[in-house]
Parts: structure tokens; C-alpha cells; sequence
């Protein structure tokens, strides 16, 4: 039991490590802008995937693909996707890191299109071929990614690093009118010295080792066939090698292709030869072991990746990705996983992706070697599909069901990654989602908005996530809903309103606060839509408890201050009211003051319209704005809500004698006063002393699906009607 415990700490402790590491991962710019330009690429990435497959059809069937003119069409697809995919991540790269780069005062502002060129030159210089030959090449996806992200990652760091030296500033004023011109003069002498370092760099590297980054990294692995057998270890080294260097995005089997040529190949026809001269097979490790019982869905058995998204991953987003990338997996092509996810260079993944091919090997080596499964000895083309390429190369069902318990083992090592690697997205998603909250809530939203979808980096992005989830949500689905917290007038002990308050359960993200739903929606032009929608909700429900509730109980509905301004509202709003059978003055619309209400006519003249019609209009959260009193003057009001900040009173003697003034401006002007956000019953009890009578808050109820107010407001009439009953008359 107690080693149990012990063990379970431990794992535990092994995962806040690795939570821990992959957030420092995940706020590291350069990580970030990696991520972000393979996943750039990935349109290029499923285009050219699909005309790979095109290209290697995997069955004889399809062989007319195969004429000239076809297998051209899809060579030009290949060339413009895959082909430019590096220069693609260089532009990438280059942007994000740049608009990622903080910008202190006295220091050069990083200029995107700068740094591009910057890192596109330095790019050039390190893979630029001798003369016109293979000018593509360098380009392209298969060759280049490495060298592109390290290139980008070097020089940008470079550039920013030397842009900062005041020596390296050329001494110029502002340029004309542009202030562009300006930033590109000051930069320059920086971006040429970032250029000549890498040419030196280059020249460096060509006298001393080898040519080019990945010449190195193929010279250092040639040296594996030397140890060249048929045992297992072999296999582990082999495909260790392959994962790793798919892991930093290189196409592990291309680059050990010569292992292929001196050992595979040739393994493959003697157990061909052997198979013809029906005598046993000598090989066990042939080309398409790997291809076919540790590849399945390509390199990293991506195929299993897929299958344990499927049944670990939690986001719909993850899942409807893993079908996008199943269709290329069923032949084999990994590419969309690679580098959408992306596998290539993220340490979430880094384990099971080496592991599980690894895994796989030992047991389709171990299968074959105790001759569960023969030896292969037919080929099947590299995108033939799994488990008809497991029967097609072994010639045995055997084969298939080899691949079937390759799948099932490869998908149990993936699920926890899945999982962790989900619950870091989850992390990280609440955080950002604090920051868009307290952005919402900060003073300068008060004022000037929130701009929630011109916030850069992550913020921006998830904002601009919601709000098109939000536009989702508000036409078709149920994940927008309300809840209602009631209004207890404490003189009758009765239900004398409830306040309607929107509610939204994002699929992933679960409750997103109000305030940061209003802002989105008011951002994203469809707050009316919404406005209208939770009117209309609310109404309908309200006339349906009308058997339950008094006449006069009240229904409160926020509106926000910009859907006055819509000079339709008042009339769309009356249309609502009246449709659900309720009468005006059964509706109280809440406006909380923000620095847009008053100066904008329309919206004060709205207020003054709905008020003519019997709408009751409340000021809400009043005392928190700097022009409360102000607004005493100018709207046309029924009640005042005093503010949950305000409610303290204990803690607090000012405040106390704000509510006392608040409290007798309300007596004077014929406006009821309502406090908000009572917890405490001390608090009730000081609060009523000082003479308030209508409360709202968690100490009466928080707010309530809807199905359970009508019983709660039942049963708050069926307790006065006990106690006056048992009253001494
Ligand atoms: P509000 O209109 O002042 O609503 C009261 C808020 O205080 C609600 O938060 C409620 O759950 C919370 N509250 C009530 N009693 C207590 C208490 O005793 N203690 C504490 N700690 N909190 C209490 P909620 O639902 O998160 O709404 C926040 C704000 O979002 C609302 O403040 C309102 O300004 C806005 N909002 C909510 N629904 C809507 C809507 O349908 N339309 C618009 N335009 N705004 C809305
Ligand atoms: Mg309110
Ligand atoms: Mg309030």
C-alpha cells in the first residue's frame, strides 16, 4: 500500500516535471515561432501529401495514374508544396518571432518583413548549391526544414542581438514620411553584418567538417551499415536513428537510405530467392519490416497517434484533426501529424515517438524470429494501406494480425501523451483566458474597449478562436444558455424579481465569464443578435412561471450600453416583450455605466423611449464608475444596484456612508435601492438596519438553472405562508 503511494507520488511528481518543462517550453519565442511556421505550412503539407499518394498509388489497380502526363501533374504539385515548404518556414518563422519580440523604450523595433529578409539571405548562404543545379532542391520540405528552423532560430537572435549595439546604428533622422524608411536605414548596418557572419560561418564550416548542416548528420550515419547484420539490436539502432531524426524533422529513412541500399535490399532478395527456391528465407530485416510493421500510418506509427486522439483526446478540435490526418495514415503518408501537431521538435511527443516504433520492433522481430509470422519475402509499394501490406508482404494473415497488436501496443503508449499533451494545451488555454478576462475588466476597457481581436500573439489568437466559436454557439447550438438569480425583497420575505445571466459552456474551454462573452460579441458585430437572443429567452421563461411567481416580481435582463445605440432597439426589444405575453412593466433592463453610455444621444434616448413604453430601467454596479452621479442626472431611472464592492461595509466606514448618502439620493429621487452581492448574514443585517429592504446574492442563492427557480421561489412562499400561519394573530 505504501509502496503504491510512494509510486503514485512519484509519477506525479514526474508529471508537474514535465507540465513544468513543456511551459517553459511553450513561452520560449523561439519555440513558439517553430511551432507556428511548421504549422503554417501545413496547407502545402496536405496538398502535397495528397498528390504524394497520387504519385505512389498503392495498389496495381490504380496504375493508370501512372501515365506521363498525370504523374507530371502531381510531380508540379509536390514541387509547389512540399518543394517550397522550407521557404515557407522561414517566412513564418521569421514574422511570428519578430511580432513576438518585446519593446523596451530606447531599443529598435523589430520590423517583421526586415527580419525576413534577413534570415531568407542567411538561408540562401548556407544552402545555396554551386551554380543553376538543384536550385529547388534546397527549397524543399524532405532536404531543408532543419537547416530553415535553425537558420531562422540563429540569424533572428543574431539580428535582434546586433540591432541593439548603438555602434551598429547608422546616425539618421526620420526619412521622409515613411517611418518604415527610418526603421530599414537604422537596421541596416545590423542585418549586414547578420548577412557576412553567416557567410563566414559557412566558409568556416565548408573548409573544416562537410557541406552543409544535414551532409554532417549523413556522414556521421552512413558509418551504421559498417555493423551491418540481421539482429534485433540492429533494428532498435536503425530505427532509433530514423525517429530521432524525424523527431528534428529529417526524413530519418531518405537519409539512411544507403543503410537500405548495402543491407535491406539486399536481405530482401535473398528471402526473395529463397522463397522462389522454396527454402527458408534467410532475412529477417528487410526495408519493408520497417515500412510495414513499424511505420504503420509513416514514421513514428503515426497511425496509432491518430487512434489514441480518437479515444483519449477531449477537445473536438484534436479530434476532428486526427480524421483530417487519417485518410494520408491509411497510406502511410505522416507528414500532417508532423508537422501539424506538430511531432517534429515538440518534447511532449518526443517519447512515443521514438518508443513506439522501437516497441514494435522488438515484437514483429521476436514474431518472426519464434515463427509466428514468416519472413517476407514480397513487396508491396510504401503507401499500401495496413493490414492489407502486412498480408501482401508476408503472404499469411499472420502478417496482418502482427500489424493489428503493433497498433493496439503503439495506441496504449500513446494515450498518456495525448492526454498530458491536452492538459498543457488546457493550462495554457486558462491562462489566456485570464489575461483576455482581466483585459476585459481592466480600467482602459472601461474606457476605450477591450480590443480583444487586435491583441498579439496567443491572446489575440484564442480571442479571435471564440469569437468565431461564439458565432457558432449564438445560431445554432445549446451551449449558450441562462441562468437566473433571484431578488429577495426581505420586508415580505418574497421573490420581488430574478436577474437573467448568460451563460456559455465552450466545448473545450468550459464557462467563459460574461463580461468576456459581452466583448467578444460587441467586437465581433453580433452583440445585437445575442442581445436579442437573451432577451427573448429570458421573456419566454418568465411568462412561463407566471402562475408561480407574482405579477409583480420583476425580470432583470443586462443590456449593454452599445445595444442601445441601435435605433431599432427599442421597438425589437417591445416586439420580444410583448410576443412572450409579459407586459413592460414586468421587465427591467440593468445597464452598467461605462464611459460609452452617456456621450453617445442615441443610446440615452433609447433608455427615455423603452422608459415611456413601462420598461423599468436599473443602473447596475453603481458606485464603481467614476461618474455615478452623473448618471443620476441624465437616465431615466427605476433602481440602483449598489455594487458588490461597495457591500463590505464592516470592513470599511466610508463605505458606509456611501451607501447611507446612495441610500437617501434614492429616497429623494423616487428610485428604489437594491444591494448586490450579499454573502454574509452580518452583512444582510447592517445593510438592513441602514434601511435597504431588496438584496441579491449568494447568501439567498446563486444563480440557478432555470428548471430550479420556480421551486425555489415556491418554496420561499410556502415558508412566509408557514410563519405567518404560525404568527400569533
Ligand atoms: P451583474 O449584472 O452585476 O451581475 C451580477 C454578477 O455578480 C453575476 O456574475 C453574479 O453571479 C454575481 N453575484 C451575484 N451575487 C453574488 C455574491 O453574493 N457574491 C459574488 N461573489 N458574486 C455574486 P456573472 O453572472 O458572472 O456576471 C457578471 C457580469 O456579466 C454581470 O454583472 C453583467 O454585467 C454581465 N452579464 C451577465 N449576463 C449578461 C447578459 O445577458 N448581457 C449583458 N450585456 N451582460 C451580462
Ligand atoms: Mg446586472
Ligand atoms: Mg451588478
Amino acid at each position: 500500500m505504501q509502496s503504491t503511494n510512494r509510486t503514485d507520488a512519484k509519477i506525479s511528481r514526474l508529471k508537474t516535471g514535465i507540465l513544468d518543462l513543456s511551459e517553459r517550453f511553450e513561452h520560449n519565442p523561439y519555440f513558439i515561432a517553430t511551432h507556428r511556421s511548421l504549422a503554417l505550412s501545413l496547407p502545402l503539407i496536405m496538398l502535397g501529401a495528397i498528390a504524394l499518394l497520387l504519385r505512389h498509388p498503392p495498389f496495381p489497380a490504380f496504375g493508370f495514374l501512372k501515365s506521363p502526363h498525370f504523374t507530371s501533374f502531381c510531380d508540379a504539385l509536390i514541387d509547389c508544396s512540399f518543394g517550397i515548404a522550407a521557404l515557407v518556414v522561414l517566412i513564418g518563422f521569421s514574422i511570428t518571432l519578430t511580432n513576438l519580440q518585446p519593446w523596451r523604450p530606447g531599443q529598435l523595433r523589430a520590423n517583421s518583413a526586415l527580419t525576413t529578409m534577413v534570415v531568407v539571405s542567411c538561408f540562401f548562404v548556407i544552402v545555396a548549391p554551386d551554380g543553376d543545379a538543384g536550385f529547388l532542391e534546397v527549397l524543399s520540405l524532405r532536404d531543408n526544414i532543419l537547416t530553415a528552423l535553425a537558420t531562422s532560430a540563429l540569424a533572428s537572435w543574431l539580428l535582434f542581438r546586433l540591432s541593439q549595439f548603438r555602434a551598429l546604428r547608422l546616425p539618421v533622422g526620420a526619412f521622409g514620411h515613411d517611418p518604415l524608411i527610418g526603421d530599414v536605414f537604422l537596421l541596416m548596418p545590423a542585418a549586414m553584418a547578420t548577412i557576412v557572419i553567416f557567410c563566414i560561418a559557412k566558409m568556416l564550416l565548408m573548409i573544416s567538417i562537410a557541406p552543409g548542416l544535414e551532409a554532417l548528420f549523413a556522414s556521421f550515419l552512413v558509418s551504421i551499415p559498417a555493423m551491418a547484420n540481421d539482429q534485433l539490436i540492429y533494428s532498435l539502432l536503425y530505427e532509433f536513428s530514423a525517429q530521432v531524426l524525424w523527431f528534428f524533422g529529417l526524413h530519418g529513412p531518405n537519409i539512411l537510405s544507403p543503410v537500405h541500399e548495402v543491407v535491406f535490399d539486399q536481405a530482401a532478395d535473398a528471402n526473395a530467392l529463397a522463397a522462389r527456391a522454396e527454402t527458408m528465407p534467410p532475412y529477417i530485416l528487410t526495408a519493408q519490416f520497417f515500412d510495414f510493421f513499424t511505420r504503420m500510418g509513416g514514421s513514428g506509427s503515426t497511425l496509432c497517434l491518430i487512434l489514441a486522439l480518437v479515444i483519449a483526446g477531449k477537445t473536438a478540435t484534436s479530434r476532428k484533426f486526427a480524421f483530417i490526418a487519417l485518410i494520408p495514415a491509411l497510406f502511410n503518408v505522416n507528414e500532417p501529424l508532423m508537422y501539424g501537431i506538430p511531432l517534429v521538435l515538440n518534447p511532449l511527443y518526443v517519447i512515443p515517438l521514438i518508443t513506439t516504433p522501437l516497441v514494435q520492433a522488438f515484437v514483429a522481430y521476436n514474431a518472426i524470429d519464434l515463427h509466428l509470422v514468416p519472413r517476407i519475402t514480397e513487396y508491396a509499394t510504401w503507401t499500401t494501406p495496413v493490414f492489407a501490406s502486412g498480408y501482401l508482404i508476408t503472404g499469411s494473415i499472420a502478417g496482418s494480425l502482427l500489424q493489428v497488436v503493433g497498433l493496439v501496443i503503439g495506441t496504449l503508449i500513446y494515450v498518456p501523451f495525448v492526454r498530458l499533451s491536452e492538459q498543457v494545451g488546457m493550462l495554457r488555454n486558462v491562462k489566456l483566458l485570464e489575461t483576455l478576462n482581466n483585459q476585459v475588466e481592466s480600467q482602459h476597457a472601461q474606457f476605450a474597449g477591450a480590443h480583444l481581436l487586435e491583441m498579439h500573439g496567443a491572446e489575440g489568437r484564442l480571442a479571435t478562436t471564440l469569437a468565431r466559436d461564439l458565432d457558432e454557439a449564438v445560431k445554432s447550438s445549446n451551449q449558450l444558455f441562462l441562468e437566473y438569480q433571484p431578488q429577495i425583497n426581505v420586508r415580505n420575505r418574497e421573490v420581488s424579481g430574478t436577474e437573467a445571466l448568460l451563460r456559455w459552456e465552450h466545448p473545450s474551454l468550459g464557462r467563459i465569464a460574461p463580461p468576456l462573452i459581452i466583448a467578444l460579441a460587441e467586437e465581433s458585430g453580433y452583440l445585437d443578435e445575442l442581445g436579442f437572443f437573451i432577451l427573448r429567452e429570458a421573456c419566454t421563461k418568465r411568462a412561463e412561471w407566471s402562475h408561480w411567481l407574482a405579477e409583480d416580481c420583476t425580470l432583470a435582463v443586462n443590456v449593454s450600453p452599445r445595444q442601445l445605440s441601435n435605433p431599432d432597439f427599442c421597438e425589437k426589444a417591445l416586439h420580444i416583450i410583448r410576443e412572450s405575453g409579459l407586459t413592460p412593466k414586468q421587465v427591467e433592463l440593468e445597464i452598467t455605466e461605462t464611459s460609452a453610455l452617456l456621450p453617445d444621444k442615441r443610446a440615452v434616448l433609447t433608455l427615455h423611449e423603452l422608459r415611456i413604453a413601462g420598461v423599468r430601467i436599473a443602473l447596475d454596479d453603481f458606485g464603481m464608475g467614476h461618474t455615478s452621479i452623473h448618471y443620476l442626472k441624465e437616465l431615466p431611472l427605476d433602481t440602483i444596484k449598489i455594487d458588490r464592492s461597495l457591500t463590505n461595509v464592516a470592513l470599511n466606514k466610508a463605505n458606509e456612508l456611501i451607501v447611507k448618502s446612495i441610500l437617501e439620493l434614492g429616497e429623494s429621487m423616487s428610485i428604489s435601492v437594491m444591494v448586490e452581492g450579499i454573502e454574509e448574514e452580518e452583512q444582510l443585517e447592517r445593510f438592513m438596519s441602514l434601511g435597504c429592504t431588496v438584496f441579491q446574492g449568494y447568501l439567498f442563492s446563486k444563480p440557478m438553472p432555470a428548471v430550479a427557480f420556480p421551486s425555489f421561489a415556491q418554496s420561499l412562499y410556502m415558508e412566509d405562508a408557514k410563519q405567518s400561519e404560525s404568527a400569533p394573530a
